[in-house]
Formats: C-alpha cells, structure tokens, sequence
C-alpha cells in the first residue's frame, strides 16, 4: 500500500461484522491475567492500533511515547556511560538541552556538528557510539546527507537516529536509508491539530524495539489512552494535510522572496515549515505580535498557521539568528495567509 492508503486504512480493527472502523478508547490499568496484555504500563490496544499506522508509514515497527522529549530521553539512556554521541549543534532545543544534561552529570560525551558539513560529520562518527540526526533541523533548517552519515556512523559501529519531526514519513523515510531509529514529537504533524503531547519511535530492528520496549515498561514514559487515540485520529490526514501545508509553504516563499525587507528565507524546498530572517530581533518581534491570522504560538506542524521569533527562548543557539521567524505553515488558504503576513510585515515600526 502507497502512504495515503496506509495512513486512512494501518492499524483498524479487521473488517468483519460489527467490528468498528476505529479502535476505541480502551481506558484500563490492568487487564485479567493469562493473556498478554496484563497491566496497563505495558501495553494498551489504542496505543497498539496508533503504533501500527505509524509503523506501517515509516516502514518499521514503532512505539509510542508520553512526549518527544521522552522518546528522546529513552533513546540516549541506551548510550553508554562515557560514550560520545554525535549531534547537529542546531537540533531541537529540547534535545541539546538533554545532552547538555547528561554532559554535565559525566554521563556521555556531546559532540555537537555543523551537519552540513559532511567531512566534519564523517570526521566525528569516528568514535562515537550514537549519531543523532535531526533533518530539517528546527528552526535553522539544515538538511543532512542521512545516506553518507548512515554509512560512516555504521562503519564505526554507531547507532543512528533520525529526528523526522519536521518532515514526516510522507516526505521521508529515514528506516529505507539504513538508519537504525526514527524519531518524532508526534506533538507535531503526526497529531497536526495542536491538542495532544506524545512521541514515537520506530525501528526496523527487532532487538532494539524490544530493548526500548523494556525501558519504557521500566520507566513508564507512556502516552495517555485519549492522546493515541487523538494522535491516530490525526495521522489518518496526514498526507492531505502535510502536502496542503507545503503547498501553501511554497508559494509563501515564492513571495517572501521578493521582499527586500525579508533578508534570508531559509527553506529546503518541501514540507510545510519555512524560516526567514529580518533585520533584527526588535523587527521580529514587531511582525510576530503584528498578526491576526497566524499565531504567535510555540510549537508546529499544526493546521493553523503559528510563528514565533526563536531567540525569545534563552535555550535557543547563539548561532541563530536574532531576527529568525520561524512559520508553521497551515492548512487555510494561502491568499489569506499572504495577506496578514504582508501586513504584518508592512506594520509600522516593523
Ligand atoms: C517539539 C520537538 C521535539 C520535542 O517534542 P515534545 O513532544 O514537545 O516533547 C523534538 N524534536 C523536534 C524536532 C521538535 O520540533
């Protein structure tokens, strides 16, 4: 089955009478003992029927999470004591924060790289143990050669782990380029209505998604019945909803392009976020508070349209640009979009 298929129709109870279209609600902690369900931490059908359909688009088996950040978390406990990982110096805030983290307490060695940079890339898988890839990076939008990085960190024994948050199964798959672990804040596209916080992973290797399985079960990172459910609810648009948000990304950058006031538009051609950077952070700021339509909001991937200046957040890297917006670019139409964002940039003092 092509995406589009498997999204509407991975992970539905089988088509027989009475059966629903959708596996429902399963609110339990625990379950009557003799089969394989037994308590709730372990397992749960919603959670099963969410992590089918997400499998099935990444083309691995997958597992759920209680947000990104701890699907993010359970993948560098894996790592080592001591032992380096390999990371973009522009991966998700959130991520760097974690290593940083874990840097401190002596727990592993961080090495953050350009990611564009593919010698210095290669140059660092050489010792290290995990080789997180995070492509496009949020919000520099970066874009990584996964094929040559998976080679080099494989023949150094490494792990590789791609972050596809930003571009989701329906752009990429990063489990077809040998990577070993998939990662998404499904906080993002993969629920895309700005309502739930959950996070998965997926692998095509049976032993390491029974190793992530028994750290989850340890530590209990799991996401809540209602959120898989939503999440599932989601995922069945997603198609739809990522190639309508690139397409009005698009012509979005088309136009922002032909201002003179907009100095870089940083976009790698598909999916629906985009960056641009203005003059500075105090005209950033200007445009951000100076829209109706589009919100000034953290977060994407949502079907409306958000953007925020990055450097508000203190977390954020010195290397971003002050006066870097990032889009989120929704699902209204595109005209609509263009004109508040025109005006918006139009606006006085901006
Ligand atoms: C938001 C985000 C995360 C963290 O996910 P949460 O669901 O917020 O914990 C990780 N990676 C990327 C690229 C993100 O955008």
């Amino acid at each position: 089955m092509r995406p589009a298929t498997q999204a509407v129709h991975a992970g539905r109870p089988p088509h027989e009478p009475d059966q629903p279209f959708n596996t429902p609600i399963t609110m339990a902690s625990t379950y009557v003992a003799g089969g394989e369900l037994e308590y709730g931490r372990y397992t749960n059908p919603t959670w099963t029927a969410f992590e089918t359909a997400l499998g099935a688009l990444e083309g691995g088996r997958c597992l759920a999470f209680s947000s990104g950040l701890a699907a993010v978390a359970t993948i560098l406990d894996l790592v080592g004591n001591g032992e380096k990982v390999v990371a973009p110096r522009h991966s998700y805030t959130g991520t760097v924060m974690q290593l940083g983290d874990l840097e401190l307490r002596e727990r592993v060695t961080p090495v953050l790289v350009d990611i564009t940079d593919l010698d210095a890339v290669v140059a660092a898988c050489a010792d290290a143990s995990l080789v997180w890839l995070e492509s496009p990076t949020n919000p520099a939008m970066e874009v990584a050669d996964i094929p040559a990085i998976t080679r080099a960190a494989h023949e150094a024994g490494a792990y590789v782990v791609v972050d596809n948050t930003f571009a989701t199964p329906v752009l990429q798959r990063p489990l077809e380029h040998g990577v070993d672990l998939v990662l998404h804040s499904a906080t993002k596209y993969i629920s895309g209505h700005s309502d739930v916080l959950m996070g998965a992973i997926v692998t095509g290797s049976d032993e390491l998604h029974a190793v992530l399985k028994g750290r989850r079960d340890l530590v209990g990172a799991i996401p809540g019945t209602f959120e898989a459910w939503l999440a599932l609810r989601g995922l069945r648009t997603l198609p739809l909803r990522v190639e309508k948000a690139q397409a009005n990304a698009q012509e979005l950058v088309r136009r922002l392009g032909e201002r003179a006031d907009v100095l870089e538009v940083r976009y790698p051609g598909l999916g629906g976020m985009i960056s641009i950077v203005l003059e500075s952070g105090d005209r950033a700021d200007v445009v951000q508070h100076a829209t109706h339509l589009w919100v000034y909001a953290t977060s994407l991937g949502g079907v409306e349209s958000t953007l925020e200046r990055r450097r508000r957040w203190k977390a954020e890297a010195a290397t971003i640009p002050d006066g870097l917006l990032r889009l989120s670019v929704g699902i209204e139409d595109v005209e609509d979009l263009w004109e508040d964002l025109a005006q918006a940039l139009d606006a006085p003092g901006s």
